[in-house]
């Protein structure tokens, strides 16, 4: 006896939560698979496309921030670089008077 094939409901694997559901929605222009469940009238208990938007826009986000603060990095460097820069020109500078003294000394 052939056993009947349980029907099966149409299942996507949602991008966003990676599960395996049937209440599903497909993004447009993407074309991508979030599972949705929303009781009319309520406030939509998962709803992975917008968390999935979201998600991405504040990822956008973040590169701005991160590449904002390697800039500022960077000009902390510069600025570093210089103070070394400074400090290595005060104790040459301070080599150079000991030289002169020491030089002074001997002369007299
Ligand atoms: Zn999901």
């Amino acid at each position: 006896m052939r056993r009947k094939k349980p029907e099966t409901q149409v299942q996507v694997t949602c991008a966003y939560c990676g599960s395996q559901t049937e209440t599903f929605v497909t993004s447009y222009p993407d074309y991508l698979n979030f599972c949705r469940i929303h009781i009319p009238g309520k406030e939509p208990e998962k709803d992975c496309m917008t968390d999935y938007y979201e998600e991405k826009k504040n990822v956008q986000k973040k590169e701005e921030v991160k590449s904002i603060f390697s800039q500022k990095k960077e000009q902390l460097q510069e600025k570093e670089k210089v103070l070394t820069d400074r400090t290595t020109a005060l104790r040459k500078l301070a080599e150079l008077k000991q030289f002169l003294s020491n030089k002074n000394k001997k002369s007299l």
